[in-house]
């Protein structure tokens, strides 16, 4: 990963007409990419479709391919060989297990300049419209929908939100991206052209003002068969809203310079992302869950947890086993930032640590087998709390693990205050449960 963050990068996003062949459109993808080497592009933005543009939805399923397929395998060896980062911005994955319909993924990749894969995402809000002037269009009929969205991913030319095409439409989703650090929004499209039309680059560009991001729509452009055509206007938007990079009405590049300082500049001048009235109309929240590995330790307090200990993670908060558990499925979650007090957290923090706890709680149900827990959120030293860090207890419990139920409060009073003793858990067997609770949540 060469030259991650350089000043100014220089990006290309590519308009091209992908038609059912796929050795055709593979060699119009890779023609244009060359030409945006040559030019000096540090990131190419190739757009949805990339592999084909099929005539049916039959034809789109038969044409796709695993992600271990010959075509993500060239992707990756164009990146390669022209040392590129490579956002191709969507092809036709065929999933590792069919649905019952037989479905595949809208996927976009981005490819570092080394070949490898740094960020996956399947598109999430499916094409299901019927517009006057179009033919009807379901692609929920072969696509199965994506399940998260987010964390930005850092690249050569800044952080990366993905993002597909019809998403753009979605706002809150362009929210979700910013708040989980992306510099850049990207929506590569096969737009329709009375959309396009009509949307395409209000849309774009609303995107970019209200979130201060660069936005990046590499497109589809043309006659890809005899019933499907799209809009083009490939174009790059700055943080201020303007168009800096637009493709004229023809398969080509065109090319833009990525200025973060500028961005960070703007958004501390007009910081909006602060001056939201998240009392007012709530809060658009971070659900996905992430790897909990993404990050070799958490801190807990004065404590650090190493991430194996974890077993789930959002971007705001993380749930880990105890050292020292008062019963044997005795979890922890606190916010990802060290704050003492509940008082102390964002409204994002405060929804994301009570939705992490109900998740949490619901895998500890149903691995102890239990309909019970107790709950306790431990907030300040009066309470209880001996680390810093407020921090919410799930405990299963089941009938008379106590003499009386109540006395759970006296042994979490007391379970971990020998300290003399240290008799805790040592990493292996903390790993261990955390390894069989992971199994509980989905993260990709
Ligand atoms: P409290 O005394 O209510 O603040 O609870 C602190 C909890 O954190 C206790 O249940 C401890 O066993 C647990 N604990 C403290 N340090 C760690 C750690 N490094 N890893 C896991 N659990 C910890």
């Amino acid at each position: 990963m060469a030259d991650v963050c350089k000043t100014k990068p220089v990006v290309a996003v590519v308009q091209m007409t992908s038609t059912p062949d796929k050795e055709e459109t593979f060699a119009q993808l890779s023609a244009l990419v060359n030409r945006a080497k040559s030019r000096g592009a540090a990131m190419t933005f190739v757009p949805e479709c990339a592999d084909y543009v099929s005539e049916s939805r039959e034809q789109a399923v038969a044409l796709a391919e695993p992600f271990d397929g010959p075509t993500v395998s060239r992707y990756q060896e164009l990146a390669k060989t022209l040392n590129m980062w490579l956002s191709i911005g969507g092809y036709h994955e065929k999933p590792k297990t069919a649905d019952e319909m037989q479905r595949i993924y809208n996927t976009h990749l981005l490819i570092d300049d080394e070949g490898t894969i740094q960020g996956v995402y399947r598109k999430v809000h499916m094409f299901d419209v019927d517009i006057p002037g179009s033919v009807p269009s379901c692609e929920s009929s072969y696509t199965i929908p994506g399940s998260s969205i987010g964390p930005a991913v850092a690249t050569v030319c800044g952080k990366v939100g993905m993002a597909i095409c019809y998403d753009m439409r979605f706002p809150e989703m362009a929210v979700s991206l910013t708040q989980q650090g992306a510099e850049i929004l990207t929506y590569p499209s096969a737009f329709t052209v009375p959309t396009g039309m009509a949307h395409w680059e209000t849309l774009l560009r609303n995107r970019a003002i209200e979130n201060q991001c660069y936005v990046i729509a590499a497109a589809q452009i043309g006659r890809h068969h005899a019933k499907r055509s799209s809009y083009g206007n490939a174009m790059v938007v700055d943080p201020w809203g303007t168009v800096i990079a637009r493709c004229h009405n023809t398969i080509d590049i065109c090319l833009a310079e990525i200025d973060l300082p500028l961005l960070h500049k703007r958004r501390s001048e007009m910081p909006v992302f602060s001056h939201k009235r998240h009392d007012l109309y709530g809060h658009v929240l971070n659900n996905t869950v992430l790897r909990v590995d993404s990050q070799l330790e958490y801190q807990f307090g004065p404590h650090t947890v190493k991430s194996s200990s974890a077993f789930y993670r959002t971007g705001l908060s993380v749930a880990f086993v105890n050292r020292k558990p008062v019963v044997p499925g005795h979890v922890l979650i606190c916010p990802v930032r060290v704050v003492e007090h509940l008082n102390d957290l964002t409204a994002a923090e405060t929804s994301d640590l009570f939705l992490a706890v109900q998740s949490v709680a619901e895998a500890v149900k149903k691995h102890y087998q239990v309909s019970s827990l107790t709950i306790a959120v431990q907030d300040g030293p009066d309470a209880g709390q001996t680390v810093k860090h407020v921090h919410v207890h799930v405990l299963p419990r089941k009938p008379g693990d106590f003499p009386d139920n109540d006395d759970v409060y006296k042994h979490l009073e007391h379970h971990d205050k020998n300290v003399a003793a240290r008799e805790w858990r040592n990493d292996d067997a903390m790993a261990a449960e955390a390894a069989v609770m992971r199994n509980y949540f989905n993260v990709l």
